[in-house]
């Protein structure tokens, strides 16, 4: 699993790896991107290259391509199979916290979620509930950052959201102010405006730019369960980001969808709400509740941007292209401000949800973004 295999954003790897190759790496590094861009992915790369232990090394003996002058990383060696244990951070953030929801009151209350498979590797993830990056977890970065690496060659530190509490950032920020030269935070964001701009200030910030959807179409071919009508609309759904579309549960976003089509076509048609309760009403109890109610608002958002896009008469953005001639009649009855209104409510909701506040209290908030 070396560099080459990062798809897309040629530019970005070539600058890292050449930072590598120099021994110039930046103390401080933000990776912009959406959600699936291959932040995180890129950042688990640079943290096996630092620490490989049979690094291809750059000039070797056969150097044909140019790309042998750089550092790779052999992903075979046991420091780089070790980082390779977190790559998949969603179940190993599964893990810490079904650890933590095990241990006694007081210890859960100081307990934070960390994921660390290999010594001088360090992934902090937003703690549970909030979903934000406490100041906890910062001092347990400033208790460590400032020892040398024990068994590899360089420390690294990865911040996978840019949601910090406000101690938090403040925290990080004294590291960013004096860091140690073995060790290399990397801060993973949406938008690097998410973070302070005396953070953004002291570190190199690298975009990872959303990929053509000819290119995700062509990715998508691995997956022969999908017609290419299928690998059409979930490329134009995952807004460019590969990670997203490999990992995209089409059948969940279709019946989230066709919810979200029973809510739209309630609020725009009537003023009585009761359809739309009736058609959330499943979304409210059980374990699966947060995780429905969510995907129901993101889907809901996509359509009301997508309506957006055909009153815009900017119909090449539509992402929900297997169900325009719905769409268009959705977009002829409703006004431009009672959508935008709506984008922007909805928006509101899906950041209620992200802070966690109760189900039960966003799906009203639905409806009443939904007011006429
Ligand atoms: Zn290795």
């Amino acid at each position: 699993m070396p560099f080459s295999d990062f798809h897309g954003n040629p530019d970005v790897v070539l600058r890292l790896r050449e930072m590598l190759a120099h021994d110039r790496f930046p103390h401080a590094v933000i990776f912009t991107g959406a959600r699936g861009a291959g932040k995180y992915t890129l950042a688990q790369m640079v943290a096996k290259a630092m620490n490989c232990l049979n690094r291809p090394e750059p000039g070797g003996l056969f150097t044909a391509e140019p790309s042998d002058e750089l550092l790779d990383f052999c992903g075979k060696c046991s420091n780089c199979l070790r980082i390779a244990q977190a790559d998949d951070l969603e179940s190993r953030c599964a893990e810490a916290v079904e650890a933590r929801d095990a241990l006694r009151e007081t210890d859960k209350r100081e307990t934070r979620i960390l994921v660390q498979t290999f010594p001088d590797v360090l992934v902090i993830p937003p703690d549970p509930p909030q979903m934000m990056i406490k100041v906890d977890q910062v001092r347990h970065v400033i208790h460590s950052i400032y020892y040398r690496p024990s068994e590899g060659r360089h420390k690294v530190y990865i911040f996978t959201d840019s949601a910090f509490m406000k101690e938090a950032a403040n925290a990080l920020l004294k590291i960013l102010e004096e860091p140690p030269e073995f060790a290399t935070i990397f801060l993973l964001a949406e938008n690097a405006s998410s973070l302070l701009p005396t953070i953004r200030s002291r570190c190199v910030t690298l975009h990872l730019a959303p990929l053509p959807l000819a290119e995700i179409e062509r990715d998508l071919s691995h997956r022969p369960d999908w017609n290419a009508k299928q690998r059409q609309l979930v490329a134009r759904l995952s807004g460019g980001a590969v990670g997203r579309a490999r990992s995209f549960d089409l059948n969940a976003y279709l019946a989230a969808r066709n919810d979200a089509l029973t809510v739209l076509k309630t609020a725009i048609d009537a003023n009585d709400h009761s359809n739309l309760f009736k058609a959330t009403e499943s979304y409210r109890a059980g374990a699966e509740g947060k995780q429905k109610t969510d995907a129901l608002i993101a889907a809901l958002y996509g359509l009301l941007e997508d309506i957006l896009f055909l009153r815009s008469n900017t119909p090449e953005m539509l992402r929900n292209v297997d169900i325009e001639p719905e769409l268009r009649k959705l977009a002829q009855s409703a006004s431009f401000e009672w959508i935008t209104t709506a984008v922007d409510r909805i928006s509101e909701v899906q950041s209620g949800m992200r802070r966690n506040l109760l189900r039960s209290l966003s799906l009203d908030a639905l409806a009443l973004a939904l007011e006429n």
